[in-house]
């Protein structure tokens, strides 16, 4: 594409990005998002630290930006691509070159990750407003969560003409930090007020950016309303009140490139029209998981063990759903006494229930294939990507009807049948009660032999591309440039 086609350049600022490093949906949504913007006339570059060992995977790199002084040591801003995306790497070792994931070593968070993602915005709002050494300049800087919640702070304290957007992937992280960090933070002591800076007696990096930014989006149109309630806004509903003209749910979208059970080298292939080696898939996983024969639905979760994702739900439900047949398959780590419970659980009900404890990309994807159900119980949910995951792999979802699994599954209702649209299966409230009887309406429908194919194959046809969520990204920064 010549320079003169190009809609706009935009620098997307994120704590984790596929295939660099990830940790949740983050980081899948930072990694495919600038590929769809891209195709759509935009000029992306993805900004994120160089964690340990991440440089090499950057190729032929070259510095675009340097300082002696980044929060405490020296650091520079290397330039190079991954999988043909433009991504920039500041490489800060004391700061990002160390043992453990992004945010935590031993299970404990890095007590400097105030810093440590400070820094990474601000080096955002450096370069946005062409501060590195090749000229490259942003029109919008797109921050994401709360690690890059301070880059529309900085880029409103040097009175930058550079739009930002930040989008709220969950608002549970909120980067609450002390207020005596305020200078460490290179913030200034006049806007630590309730009006922005201050939230409860600390300071508030994404309340920092839900203030600054010229825009808000959530990952799905069901929480972006959600979360102007407590319930769902822990703490910061009135301030997205405050903004609600400036906030909006763009939907998530699924990488065709990674979740495409045609082409997917960890499975044996099928699709909606040749769907014979699911089957292949479903006995291999079964034999994977040391389960016995399962004569009704199988189903997975692929996720995080909290409290958020309903994981303690499962004691209670589950047992009746073996009764009737089911057998449920688990992958995921987090709180110990989720993964106590669910060992638990699968001892009580051997060859029907098994879990895997850890984290295993490959493993998800024969999970997806081999799986007639993936189960989303989440108390609250931005956007989820495994019920996305789920209907693409013909895993019908049973979800949640909550935030993202509301925007993405049409519930079986009787009329939805009678349509012939219904996707997946959709339970509220979020208790064990309600989840039982979802899974009732599974076993029921998974015995309908013509009813489950049809459910089954309209779930693989949805469409869940990211060329959706691209053009209304694409309208919300037209819409900022035009400002
Ligand atoms: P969240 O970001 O809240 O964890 P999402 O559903 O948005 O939830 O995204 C979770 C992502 O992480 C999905 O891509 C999911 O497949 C993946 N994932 C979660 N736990 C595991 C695990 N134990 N092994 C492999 N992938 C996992």
């Amino acid at each position: 594409m010549t320079a003169a086609a190009i809609r706009g350049r935009v620098l997307s600022v994120a704590s984790e990005a596929v295939p660099l490093v990830k940790t949740g949906g983050l980081a899948d949504v930072a990694g495919a998002l600038p590929g769809a913007l891209t195709a759509q006339g935009w000029q992306v570059r993805t900004l994120l630290p160089a964690y340990r060992g991440l440089v090499a995977q950057l190729g032929q790199a070259t510095e675009v930006w340097r300082s002696a002084d980044l929060f405490g040591g020296p650091a520079r801003v290397l330039a190079g691509t991954v999988d043909g995306d433009a991504v920039l790497l500041v490489d800060a070792p004391h700061l990002y070159d160390r043992a453990g994931g992004p945010y935590a070593a031993d299970g404990r968070d890095h007590p400097d990750n105030p810093e440590r993602f400070a820094a990474l915005s601000w080096v955002a709002a450096e370069l946005a407003r062409g501060e590195g050494q090749d000229g490259w300049h942003a029109d919008v800087l797109h921050a994401h969560d709360w690690q890059g919640g301070l880059a529309p702070t900085y880029l409103r304290m040097a009175e930058a003409n550079v739009r930002s957007v930040l989008t709220v992937h969950n608002i549970a992280f909120q980067g609450i930090v002390p207020p005596n960090r305020l200078a460490a933070l290179r913030l200034r002591p006049d806007d630590y007020h309730q009006g922005y800076l201050e939230y409860w007696g600390n300071i508030s990096t994404l309340k920092a950016g839900l203030i600054a930014a010229d825009a808000i989006t959530t990952v799905s149109p069901t929480y972006a309303d959600e979360i102007m309630r407590p319930e769902f806004g822990m703490g910061l509903e009135g301030v997205i009140a405050f903004r609600a003209r400036a906030v909006q749910g763009i939907l998530n979208g699924v990488d065709g490139t990674i979740w495409d059970p045609e082409h997917d080298p960890a499975i044996k292939a099928f699709s909606a029209a040749r769907p014979a080696a699911k089957a292949e898939n479903r006995a291999r996983l079964i034999a994977e998981f040391g389960l016995a024969d399962i004569a009704g639905p199988l189903a997975v979760i692929v996720s995080r063990m909290t409290h958020q994702k309903g994981i303690d739900l499962l004691a209670d439900a589950i047992p009746s759903f073996v009764a009737q047949g089911g057998g449920l398959a688990v992958l995921g780590s987090g709180d110990p006494w989720l993964e106590e419970m669910m060992h638990g659980l699968a001892a009580r009900l051997p060859g029907k229930v098994a879990v895997r404890i850890g984290y295993d990309e490959m493993l998800s994807h024969r999970m997806f294939a081999g799986a007639d159900a993936v189960l989303v119980p989440s108390r609250f949910e931005p956007c989820g990507l495994t019920q996305m995951y789920g209907l693409r792999y013909g895993a019908v979802p049973v979800v949640a009807a909550t935030g993202g699994l509301n925007d993405t599954v049409i519930p079986a209702s009787p009329a939805a049948l009678a349509a012939g649209a219904a996707t997946g299966i959709a339970f509220h409230p979020v208790d064990a009660l309600s989840l039982s009887q979802a899974l009732r309406r599974l076993v029921q429908l998974y015995a309908d032999r013509p009813a489950w194919t049809a459910l089954q194959k309209r779930a693989m046809k949805a469409d869940l591309g990211w060329a959706v969520a691209a053009s209304a990204y694409s309208r919300l920064y037209d819409s900022l440039l035009a400002r």
